[in-house]
């Protein structure tokens, strides 16, 4: 036997030699060395490879943590594409998915779902408020709930949290959300306290009444006693450009966070321009154009019925035909109401002053909103887009912030222990990529296209990308509330 031998063998750990090591906690990072056996980092520091040890050579990279997703929609691409690599070139390792609302089954059963797919990158789930509201009221959805029907879905909010979900979300633009009263949503709130859960919500406006609609997310929290989080947070609407100052006073004056995602437009059918249903009165038209800047900034992305008319805006389209943009709204919406037809449109309608002001503020962390193979840009490029753009090009936070509220800050806001930093005993969720080079590539021409900038990612310990190249491993967990 060699002396010695036994003392400096470790077979199974892997050495992350020489990068910036930028830990998620909001520091700028130190050149050095990790080291990950079993699934979770054992070391951080100088450190020289052991006997027969792989290696990894990160200089002239950045190694960070995973980055946490707090807003995805990821969930039901996965079932489709385990491997999910337009999550994986963004450097995301988990995606917190069940948002606005969630979905039309118990959350375990869309777990168990998930899970067997075998996916490439770990997600958590919040319990949705819409998807429990349907299972209690079914197709009688469009009043305010009786005490009894709450009491239910108290119950089915509870089990969902026993599971281990992160809290409860809410999306209350949407069916059948949007019938709900603020007390109902106050009584279904008190049942994520126990377990510290969050409540997340896609809240009731995101234009003209923003505001009003913060301040009900804020009730909802306060009477509860639990901590609250505006969804992708926008302030959508002419008449509330520019008060980014204000919502972010409220958030640091009630305590509340946020998630934001780096886009200035958002994407849905052309109806979402108005929330009237009235549809032939232009003057609701009229003001809905006006409201977002104009026609110039509608864009049709996706219409069926005639597809020489996608990719145009509102404002060309109406001087290609020869005709005026409302009375082509109410033609497309007229073809498409009904039946197989389709549309769709990328809406500028945020203010990048506004923006710069959310990606800049300690209690908003980053999302994509996204989901795999959708039709918004996001979906492959926030995270590289904030990195790329926002970091890099505009100087807007510096790189050790960005990262933190990539990481830190949504792992311990929804209790994802021992993920979102890189310290000895925490869990081998890695990003390692190019600070220099990173930068999204998708459009709302071609919204797939992939972020480039991430050369490897780490999930559970395992491989999941090396070289921009996705692997065959499959360690993705579905990772519970503290757990
Ligand atoms: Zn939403």
């Amino acid at each position: 036997m060699i002396l010695g031998l036994p003392l400096i063998f470790f077979p199974s750990s892997l050495l992350i030699q020489g990068g910036l090591v930028v830990d998620g906690l909001g520091g700028e990072g130190r050149i050095a060395s990790i080291r990950v056996k079993n699934r979770v980092i054992v070391e951080v520091g100088n450190l020289t490879p052991l006997l027969q040890e792989s290696v990894i050579d990160a200089t002239g990279m950045v190694v960070s943590p995973g980055f946490i997703d707090a807003h995805s929609h990821a969930a039901g691409g996965i079932l489709k594409e385990p491997s999910a690599l337009s999550q994986l070139t963004q450097g995301i390792t988990t995606a917190v998915v069940g948002q606005d609302g969630g979905w039309d089954q118990p959350l375990e059963k869309e777990a168990a779902e998930i899970g067997a797919v075998k996916p490439s990158l770990n997600f958590a789930f919040f319990s949705g408020h819409g998807g429990i509201r349907r299972q209690v009221m079914g197709s009688d959805y469009k009043r305010a709930a009786r005490d009894e029907e709450i009491d239910r879905m108290s119950g089915l909010v509870d089990a969902d949290m026993k599971w281990g979900a992160v809290g409860m979300s809410s999306g209350l633009e949407y069916d059948p959300g949007y019938y709900s009263t603020t007390s109902e949503l106050m009584r279904l709130a008190k049942a994520i306290a126990p377990y510290k859960g969050v409540y997340i919500s896609h809240v009731r406006d995101e234009a003209d009444s923003a505001f009003t609609a913060f301040s009900e997310l804020v009730e909802i929290g306060k009477s509860s006693r639990v901590t609250s989080q505006i969804s992708h947070i926008k302030l959508g609407s002419s008449s509330v450009w520019n008060r980014a100052d204000d919502a972010l006073k409220m958030i640091d004056k009630c305590n509340i966070y946020a998630d934001v995602y780096p886009y200035l437009y958002w994407q849905s059918t052309i109806a979402a321009l108005v929330p009237s249903r009235d549809w032939e009165d232009r003057k609701i038209w009229e003001k809905g154009l006006a409201d977002v800047g104009g026609p110039h900034n509608v864009r049709l992305t996706k219409y069926t019925p005639d597809r020489s008319w996608e990719g145009y805006n509102l404002e060309e389209l109406g001087k290609k035909l020869g005709r005026d943009p409302i009375s082509i709204i109410q033609e497309i919406l007229r073809k498409t109401t009904d039946g197989e037809a389709s549309q769709s449109v990328v809406v500028t309608a945020m203010q990048e002053s506004d923006l710069v002001k959310f990606i800049r503020h300690p209690r908003v962390m980053f999302c994509s909103d996204g989901s795999i193979g959708g039709s918004h840009p996001r979906g492959a490029g926030s995270f590289p887009r904030v990195l790329g753009r926002y970091v890099r090009e505009m100087k807007v936070l510096s790189l050790g912030e960005a990262i933190r509220k990539m990481t830190s800050l949504p792992a311990t806001v929804f209790g994802l222990k021992g993920r979102g930093v890189l310290r000895p005993q925490a869990i081998a969720d890695i990003c390692i990529f190019n600070a220099n080079t990173i930068t999204d590539r998708a459009t709302p021409d071609a919204p797939k296209t992939l972020s480039v900038g991430v050369r490897d990612v780490m999930v559970n310990g395992e491989w999941v990308l090396r070289d921009g190249q996705v692997t065959t491993a499959t360690p993705g967990q579905m990772v519970k509330r503290g757990k």
